[in-house]
């Protein structure tokens, strides 16, 4: 027995057979050519195949995983004719007079390498897309087929990484799981996988050379790792585990697509709260209606500076265009306290939880705010987004914001950059901010209230002190009483009221939220279904 870890991509477990797929293709030749105009041409048709190639997968996934996961098929045929990459090939062949394969190859590891170099995930990770079409460019060259072998039994596929495309091609009920040697979890193929609902764990440090197929494996999806060759006892286990989890995905299958409406009829949002772009995998695979919390910070942290307007844009419009015009409210950057990161230079504070951080840091340091503005502005022609404001205490920051924002759309009207007019909602998160809600709802379009920072502003209990558990008490009364008042202030002015901190996807209080008059729930995606269900078995009773 012999185990391995790795990132998980999807929470599921499998027990079966391995099989083994090697990556077979031969490193690619340099030749010298003649005429550096018919190799051009030649490179010009296997695009026009590629396209083709890519469109008929492009269908087949459409068919087999919907909309969203086949559009990593459109992405490629656009990387097909991608000007920067076509040039640094058709450059290369004119002025080494190389074969067309040969200038492919290296264009291609040259645009990976520099992807691959880059900060955000979400770039890194299109370092493996230009891999896939550069090799499926030499493939067409070459005249070769695309490899790929037929599963005659469900099977876990190992192997060094999967494209997108050999994945689809495989017939889905044979698929346990995969594992792969390479591969992050932002990509195209570890989005797949999760759109497969398929347990899946990438970046397994496992030698090939030492598995072959027809070995046992257990791949555990929620720990991230790979057991090869278990012994009997962890087989039992992973026999049990699957069962349990067999048991929870009928329950979701039941409740997936079901509407979120109360036993009397009301109609509720359900929305989840993500941290990054690949989260949007589990928004979609717990059929949450939208995203009530998208943690933007989190893009700024672990890095060495800022993250730029064009960086943010990608994410920003990837997550919208993922979630298909479905809500996704972008919370602008709330730094500070627990979330820190040396570039911003912050001084040291006595008191973080109560000092310079959210929106503050945003209003003090203005540049940092617009240019996530201008990103979030310029992604909202592609979905339906929402920008929120956190750590509000007063109607003047709101009224400074604001003036922010229309300066941000009048640089972008003078640049004719496209932009809708967002729906513009505030946290609810101080004590200040729930007692004065009712002249704030005058002013914003909704509000969600972050019960982890209301209750530790509320209770005066730093929520990051273990010491303190027995005060950090969100069940206190003046808690919930800040919540009530809330929902009653929004529905005075015709706003609508939602709970993104943790108390949303309480059970045990969702009844009494619901007669409180919560339009909103974002929460965990594993909680959306179980929330769902408890909604649907509740009365609203107003
Ligand atoms: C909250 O405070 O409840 C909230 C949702 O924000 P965060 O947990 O990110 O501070
Ligand atoms: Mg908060």
């Amino acid at each position: 027995m012999v185990q391995f870890s790795g990132k998980s991509v999807y929470k599921g477990i499998a027990l079966g057979t391995v099989m083994v797929f090697k990556d077979r293709e031969e490193p690619v030749r340099r030749k010298k050519i003649e005429d550096a105009a018919a190799e051009i041409s030649r490179i010009e048709e296997a695009g026009i195949e590629a396209k083709v190639q890519l469109k008929a997968l492009y269908d087949k996934a459409l068919s087999t995983v919907g909309e969203v996961s086949a559009a990593v098929f459109e992405a490629y045929q656009i990387m097909v004719e991608d000007e920067d990459y076509r040039k640094s090939i058709y450059n290369m062949v004119q002025t080494e007079m190389v074969n067309g394969e040969y200038a492919i190859a290296v264009a291609g590891d040259n645009f990976s390498r520099m992807f691959s170099a880059m900060e955000s995930d979400y770039m890194k990770a299109r370092a493996a897309d230009v891999r896939n079409v550069s090799n499926r460019l030499i493939r067409i060259l070459e005249g070769r087929e695309e490899s790929g072998r037929l599963l005659e039994e469900p099977a876990v596929i190992v192997a060094q990484d999967m494209t997108p495309g050999e994945i689809v091609k495989l017939d889905r009920e044979k698929i346990l799981a995969f594992v792969t040697v390479e591969g992050s979890s932002s990509s195209h193929t570890a989005i797949l996988a999760r759109m497969m609902n398929i347990p899946a764990v990438v970046g397994v440090p496992v030698d090939l050379e030492e598995i072959h197929d027809g070995m046992k494996a257990v791949v555990d999806g929620f720990q991230g790792t790979v057991i090869f060759n278990p012994d009997e006892e962890t087989c039992i286990q992973a026999e049990q585990k699957i069962a349990r989890e067999q048991e929870r995905q009928s329950l979701l299958k039941y409740l997936k697509g079901k509407e979120t409406i109360t036993l009397d009829g009301k109609k509720i949002r359900l929305y989840a709260n993500i941290g990054s772009a690949s989260d949007v995998g589990y928004v979609l695979e717990n059929d949450a209606e939208g995203v009530g919390l998208f943690r933007s910070e989190f893009l700024y942290l672990g890095r060495e500076d800022f993250p730029t307007e064009e960086e943010q844009f990608q994410i920003y419009r990837q997550v919208a265009q993922t979630m298909g015009g479905k809500k996704v409210i972008i919370r602008t950057l709330d730094m500070g306290a627990d979330k820190q990161a040396d570039y911003f230079n912050l001084e040291k504070e006595e008191n973080p939880a109560l000092g310079l951080r959210g929106i503050r840091i945003c209003l003090k340091r203005q540049d940092i705010f617009k240019t996530q503005l201008r990103a979030i502005l310029r992604a909202t022609s592609y979905g339906n987004i929402s920008i929120m404001y956190p750590m509000i205490i007063s109607v003047e920051e709101v009224e400074e914001i604001f003036k922010i924002v229309r300066e941000v759309q009048g640089e972008l009207d003078r640049a004719e950059i496209p932009y809708k007019y967002p729906e513009q909602g505030i946290m609810i998160e101080t004590p200040a901010a729930a007692m004065v809600s009712d002249e704030l709802a005058k002013l914003v379009d909704f509000f969600s209230i972050g019960t982890n920072d209301l209750t530790q502003y509320t209770l005066a209990a730093d929520r990051q002190n273990h010491k303190l558990d027995d005060f950090y008490n969100p069940y206190h009364k003046a808690v919930l009483r800040m919540v009530r008042m809330t929902a009653e202030n929004a529905h005075k002015h015709g706003k609508w009221v939602g709970i993104c901190g943790e108390l949303a996807a309480d059970t045990a209080l969702t009844e009494e939220f619901l007669q409180m008059g919560i339009d909103e729930f974002s929460v965990v995606p594993s909680m959306v279904l179980r929330l769902r269900k408890k909604i649907r078995e509740s009365t609203w009773n107003r």
